[in-house]
């Protein structure tokens, strides 16, 4: 039995989605164990191109049971609605392939409006919110203000619970921000849509997991975001509201006892940023244009233009051990192409010193990257699938990446299609 996590190195798109949909083919079970509908996971396959929010990128894979573990944001509107946009292009979900946690606390009608509320009054201090409701569900989950999803199941206890919330909730939205109330109307009209479409999917994934694990099989479990937007270990409070560690694998996929073997850290060639917070390598003006353009880097939830800079080695370095990975996947090579130099974050200075430990957050607005320049090679790499014919700059590239982060790059990406890919084990 393998179990794998696959997770994000940097601040999130790296390429995990690519990545998971390649891999699933060696594994029984795909698990997202936190995170919600606030960032976006690009699959291109052979059913065509499918930015997944909530779903495991297992889906499109026959024979893979896919479960949204205890620790995801389950809002039910939008889990739906990417259901049937997966259903429509031919790819069958039923409750065989994928599987909803009983134990997923629910993502409520009033979470999207109050992250809207937040970030409003926040104003010029926003913190860049896709407000899709995470900071305000996990929020209410600490706080034991949400529902599970296998309450559905017990309706009248629901009902009673649900109207405790509303008039809970309601001093919020009315007295704090001045906006509407909810009513229980409005809730019963949720639960008799959004919430008895997912019903039939929902179960104790535990004991399936459980089970999965005593038969042997071979489990991935799936993250969204990367290391530098952790809760506890990022570039807080630029973070998410979840832990988008390995280490939180076990605790948000239901399977507490599961040893993740194998951590497979997703690096981006270059860096991208989505949203408000410190960016050291960030780049500006006709060099940042080009970057982006290269790599179309724009956000696959809000289609906001990504903030782009050189690879940054200091916080790759710094992301690789928070999730302990044991080995790497350096995704979107092929986007360097047109570069005759390539710059190279290797260390940062900070009060006039040079570093190259990646600073407390509070720190890092004042860390200015210290820049090495490689050889660009100057050619299409999109159809290399032998390390071997990678040109000689390309190698030197990946290899002088790989020394100064410490963890073996054994994929190499060159481009978005399952099989664009070089791998070197
Ligand atoms: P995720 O959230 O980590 O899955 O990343 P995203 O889906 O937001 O961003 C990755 C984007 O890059 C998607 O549009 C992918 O199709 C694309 N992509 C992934 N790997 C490669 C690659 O090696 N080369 C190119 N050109 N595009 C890639």
């Amino acid at each position: 039995m393998a179990n794998c996590a696959i997770v994000g190195i940097n601040w999130g798109d790296e390429g995990k989605g690519r990545m998971v949909d390649l891999l699933t083919e060696n594994y029984d079970v795909v698990v997202r164990y936190q995170g919600g509908g606030n960032a976006g996971h690009t699959v291109i396959n052979e059913y065509g191109k499918f930015a997944l929010h909530l779903l495991p990128s297992g889906i499109f894979r026959k024979g893979a049971v896919n479960i949204l573990g205890n620790g995801v944001a389950l809002d039910p509107e939008n889990l739906w609605t990417e259901m049937q946009a997966v259903i429509e292009k031919g790819v069958a979900i039923t409750p065989e392939n994928l599987k909803i946690s009983d134990r997923a606390s629910l993502l409520l009608p009033w979470h999207r409006d109050l992250d809207e509320l937040e970030e409003k009054r926040l104003a010029d201090k926003k913190y860049g919110s896709t407000k899709q409701g995470i900071a305000p569900f996990y929020s209410d989950k600490y706080q034991k203000k949400t529902v599970l999803a296998g309450e559905l199941f017990y309706p009248e206890q629901l009902k009673a619970h649900l109207r405790d919330l509303v008039e809970w909730k309601n001093l919020t939205l009315t007295k704090v921000y001045g906006a509407a109330p909810y009513t229980m109307e409005m809730l019963e009209k949720w639960l008799d849509g959004y919430c008895e479409k997912i019903k039939p999917y929902i179960c104790d994934t535990g004991a399936f997991l459980r089970a999965a694990q005593q038969d042997g099989k071979n489990i991935l479990f799936e993250a969204q975001l990367g290391s530098l937007r952790d809760l506890d270990y990022g570039i807080y409070p630029y973070t998410t509201s979840s832990n988008t560690t390995a280490a939180f694998a076990p605790i948000g996929s239901g399977l507490p006892s599961a040893k993740i073997t194998d951590v497979v850290g997703v690096v981006k060639a270059y860096s991208t940023c989505v949203g408000e917070g410190p960016f050291v390598c960030e780049m500006f003006g006709d060099e940042a244009a080009a970057l982006r353009e290269a790599g179309a880097e724009y956000g696959a939830k809000t289609g906001r233009p990504r903030r782009v800079g050189a690879i940054d080695l200091v916080a790759t370095r710094y992301g690789v051990e928070v999730q302990a990975a044991t080995e790497i996947a350096l995704t979107k090579l092929d986007v360097l192409s047109y570069m005759d130099k390539i710059p190279v974050c290797t260390h940062y200075t900070l009060d006039g010193k040079e570093t190259d430990t990646f600073p407390f957050p509070s720190a890092l607005s004042g860390a200015k990257p210290v820049i090495e320049y490689f050889d660009g090679w100057k050619c299409d790499i999109s159809g290399v699938r032998k390390w071997e014919d990678l040109p000689k700059a390309a190698k030197d590239y990946v290899t002088a990446v790989e020394k100064t982060i410490g963890c073996p790059i054994t994929y190499v990406s060159v481009g978005p299609e399952r099989d664009s890919i070089i791998i070197r084990k």
